[in-house]
């Protein structure tokens, strides 16, 4: 097996090329390296090879991990938040990907005036109809954003979505070239306080078309730090 740093030049390789392929500037895409389920010693592993950008999916796990290592990380919150959960997350996450309902905005804007901070957020669209997936439909993510502009203390930069689990990714090109367009469509609409220039899309399997379909973050997980064993119970923080 290779090692987190072999792991993640190639990766980086990766990008480099598929940026290349589409005519894109290499900085035009960022890549998150998701540290999910993976305890405090990968990620310092992961750092030492030239990471600071991390993904979890968890709240606590986030906000745990946030309290041990340096200050000058930056954490991305790309998983389901319950409304519970949103005061571990506000005011520690560079972007919150994974916004689908303006209820959630709204505990997330009563969050951040609490704490006087701009929550930038994603909208997570459920462009392949997965029923067992998160995120708003195709159809109403426009209202949705419309609704939710309206909130003083989040800025909504642009959409994420999580396409179907394939060993081939060639079939998820057409559900991240939809998710551009759908950018492109609401990005017309020129809403007060909405960007859509931000496009989270793309996982281990599939993100160097997700690039070539016009991704600016890309979500990698496995392709940098292994396999997940979510049966293992270790601790994050020390293990
Ligand atoms: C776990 C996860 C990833 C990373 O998945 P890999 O296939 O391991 O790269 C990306 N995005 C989200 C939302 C995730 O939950």
């Amino acid at each position: 097996m290779c090692s987190i740093k072999e792991n993640l030049e190639q990766v980086n390789k990766n990008i480099k090329a598929a940026c290349e392929r589409s005519g894109r500037d290499t900085s035009s895409v960022t890549l998150i390296s998701v540290s999910k389920t993976k305890p405090v010693s990968k990620i310092k592993e992961a750092i030492e090879a030239g990471a600071h950008i991390f993904g979890e999916n968890k709240a606590q796990e986030m906000r745990d991990k946030s309290e041990v290592l340096p200050d000058n990380l930056e954490w991305h919150f790309i998983g389901h938040l319950q409304t519970n959960k949103v005061k571990y997350v506000v005011g520690r996450a560079k972007l919150i990907h994974s916004v689908d309902s303006l209820h959630l905005a709204e505990e997330i804007n009563k969050e951040s005036i609490k704490k006087n901070v701009i929550s930038d957020i994603l909208i997570e669209v459920n462009v392949a109809q997965e029923d067992t997936k998160f995120g708003v439909s195709v159809e109403n993510t426009l209202s949705l954003v419309e609704d939710i502009s309206k909130l003083s203390n989040i800025h909504v930069k642009g959409l994420m979505t999580i396409a179907p689990y394939t060993s081939n990714p060639e079939e998820n090109r057409k559900f991240f070239r939809k998710l551009s367009e759908l950018a492109v469509d609401i990005r017309q609409k020129n809403i007060d306080n909405i960007d859509m220039g931000v496009l989270s899309m793309g996982m281990t399997g599939d993100y160097e078309v997700a690039i070539e379909e016009g991704a600016t973050y890309v979500r990698v997980g496995t392709g940098i730090f292994g396999e997940r064993d979510y049966g293992r119970k270790e601790n994050l923080i020390d293990g």
